[in-house]
């Protein structure tokens, strides 16, 4: 669905995606290992139009990613993405926060998009919050509204920036759960994590960055089995 050929990134001298080919294909999970700086981000932002790059096709359902504003937006609520810092809107109650953009860019009324927003909230368990602001909640249950507030855009895609490492470690699991159910449900997910019991039990593919390339892309069985060079071994060693 999201196809990549030979892109390439440089920031200054600094080449921090060096022709990178590959395949996210529909339904399928990816899960993005890596050394911090080998260029996870970059990617995942360049997807996005985030952060263009230098040279290289990316096309999403066949459509290439510019800086075509209308594209731009259609393919925006196409592809939802989720970071680190969960970025919800201080302002705003977890219902708002989630009923923002349909109402702003799809036009969606605010009873619909309340129903619509409570159906989402109900599905990563915070429906009880619905009424609350993001100061009031712990970082997991904040990640969990950010994850409703990018399906609230019906999605083809989700986008996973290390969504589970600026929290406490036992929050980690109530966010990683409901992955895995949008992973059940179809989704077409890539996220980058250093989380290997998610990699091993939910992902389709195991792709490892290594300086701006894709070293090493296998189903997990066996990319963990047999790690295909001493760089995966050794960073697996170091990540359990
Ligand atoms: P991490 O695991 O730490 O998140 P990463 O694999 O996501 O690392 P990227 O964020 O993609 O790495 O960054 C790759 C390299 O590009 C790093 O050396 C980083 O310092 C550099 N970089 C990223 N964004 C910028 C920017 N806007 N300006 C300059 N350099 C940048
Ligand atoms: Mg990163």
């Amino acid at each position: 669905y999201i196809v990549v050929e030979q892109v390439c990134k440089s920031f200054g001298t600094h080449q921090v995606l060096r022709d990178v080919s590959t395949v996210f294909r529909t339904g399928e999970v990816t899960v993005i290992i890596g050394a911090s700086g080998s260029g996870k981000s970059t990617l995942l932002r360049a997807i996005n139009r985030l952060e263009p790059h230098d040279s290289g096709r990316i096309t999403i359902g066949g459509v290439e990613v510019t800086d075509d504003i209308a594209t731009l937006q259609r393919q925006r609520s196409e592809v939802g993405m989720v970071f680190q810092q969960f970025n919800l809107f201080g302002h705003l109650t977890v219902l708002d926060n989630v009923t923002l953009a349909p109402r702003r860019i799809h036009r969606t009324p605010r009873a619909q998009a309340n129903d619509a927003a409570m159906a989402l909230l109900t599905r990563v368990g915070m429906q009880a919050h619905a009424h609350k602001y993001p100061w009031q909640l712990s970082g997991g249950q904040q990640q969990r509204v950010a994850i409703a507030r990018a399906l609230a855009m019906a999605p083809k895609v989700m986008l996973f920036d290390e969504p589970t490492s600026a929290l406490d470690p036992e929050m980690v699991q109530e966010v990683l759960d409901v992955m895995r159910e949008l992973a059940r449900g179809g989704m077409t997910m890539i996220v980058v994590t250093h989380e290997m019991g998610f990699a091993r039990e939910v992902a389709d593919r195991v792709m490892f960055f290594d300086q701006g390339c894709i070293s090493h892309d296998a189903p997990p069985q066996e990319f963990f089995q047999q790690p295909a060079n001493d760089r995966i071994r050794a960073f697996l060693g170091r990540m359990s």
